[in-house]
């Protein structure tokens, strides 16, 4: 068989279960509002879970590092692609997470696929079990496999379970691998109980907080911050591609750990470091961040969460036969699980003609029978923003009642 034929046939089998995906090209525009197509839509969709992607503050700052350092950062951090600007966001970083983990290092990535893979392969090798929830993200799974290290899968947010795995390990090493913030159900990991398991069991506790950081807690520091948590045991992931309004990520951790994921982690070591410029942007992010429009943004996104959630519960009981739910979130991401692809991506394209952009997210995303809408929230959103996506969705849903 020709490999055309073979990914043709792939292909038309996605395809016969509603599961083909689709690029769609931006004109222009930035979180909550963006044009595609010449039309201009009211996003539910972004990471941007700050709108400070759209600060100017940002731009001319993008601009100044530009003019300072130039495009590209020209080789990898250990050749001469670390700057000046790299520096101080690790320091930043650094200090940030002080509090939360002692003799805290920080250090960046391009993205949080990589800090992730970073991560668990250069710590997970043949002395360590890792302990992985059900629902990570897809590279911290991607990490697993390709670690030197067992892999031990737990059911989500199980202690029990956990607790369970951790006292038949005879591993030397053990690595307990978590999202912070379920980022397709929105719900939060029971860090403390996660921790606290870790101190028992002398394990350590990987972090994912992608949707976490900036967002979760009375300074924007994430999930650490929100539950308050404390141990040189705690080795956290960060993205800045989502609240942070740029790109890239970073680990803290003990100095330790850190140092020895500059010596081992090969794609932290044999990949171009970013941007100057954009690191030098982050400074202007993490001021914001840390400023009065973080915390208005932050205070904003609780109460938009609210509204959300009851015009959500109160559309489903309206609306009982279409059998829709909502997971337990306390956060900016607030699905709504339909159930099926062609059911999910009938409601999106009946949102996108009434001039809102939220995405259908299907299996292997998701479990089979449980394809949502995937409605993120952001900091710049408005109350009349919400209103107007719950009045769609009632029309919207009304409409399937009638069909079915
Ligand atoms: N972790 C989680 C939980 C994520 O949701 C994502 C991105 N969607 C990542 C890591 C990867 O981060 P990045 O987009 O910066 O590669």
């Amino acid at each position: 068989m020709s490999l055309l034929d073979h990914l043709s046939a792939k292909l038309a089998a996605l395809s016969a279960q509603s599961l083909t995906r689709q690029l769609r090209t931006a004109d222009d525009g930035t979180a909550p509002r963006q044009r595609v197509n010449g039309r201009e839509l009211l996003m539910f969709c972004s990471n941007d879970y700050l709108g400070l992607a759209a600060e100017p503050a940002i731009a001319d700052a993008l601009a100044e590092g530009a003019h300072r350092w130039g495009g590209g950062s020209g080789a990898s951090p250990l050749v001469s692609g670390h700057s000046a600007a790299h520096e101080a966001v690790a320091d930043t970083l650094a200090g940030w997470f002080a509090p939360h983990i002692p003799q805290a290092r920080a250090l960046g990535f391009c993205t949080g696929y990589m800090a992730n893979l970073a991560v668990v392969t250069a710590l997970g090798d043949e002395h360590t079990e890792i302990f992985s929830e059900q629902l990570n993200h897809a590279s911290l799974i991607d990490a697993a496999r390709l670690a030197k290290a067992k892999v031990t899968r737990f059911p989500h947010v199980d202690l029990d379970a956990l607790r369970t795995a951790l006292a038949a390990s005879t591993a030397k090493v053990r690595l307990i691998v978590t999202d912070a913030v379920f980022s397709m159900d929105g719900d939060l990991a029971p860090l403390p109980g996660l921790l606290a398991l870790a101190e028992e069991f002398d394990a350590w506790l990987v972090v994912d907080d992608a949707h976490g950081f900036g967002v979760l807690g009375a300074t924007g520091r994430g999930a650490l911050e929100h539950f308050g948590l404390r141990s040189e045991r705690l080795i956290l992931v960060g993205t800045l591609g989502k609240a942070a309004g740029l790109a890239g990520a970073f680990v803290a951790a003990h100095t330790t750990v850190v140092e020895y994921l500059l010596q081992a982690a090969r794609n932290f070591i044999f990949s171009t470091a970013s941007p100057p410029a954009i690191e030098h942007a982050l400074l202007t992010s993490f001021a914001l961040i840390d400023g009065p429009a973080g915390a208005q943004r932050r205070a904003n996104l609780v109460a938009l969460q609210v509204r959300l959630r009851d015009g959500l519960m109160a559309l489903i009981d309206r609306h009982p036969r279409l059998g829709w739910s909502l997971t337990d979130s306390s956060t900016p991401i607030q699905p709504l699980i339909v159930g099926g692809n062609a059911e999910v991506m009938a409601l999106a394209a009946a949102l996108e003609a009434a001039g809102l952009r939220v995405p259908g997210i299907r299996p292997p995303t998701v479990a089979a029978g449980k394809a949502r809408l995937r409605i993120t929230l952001c900091g710049t959103h408005t109350a009349a923003d919400v209103d107007t996506l719950l009045a769609a969705l009632g029309r919207a849903a009304a409409a399937q009642e009638q069909a079915a």
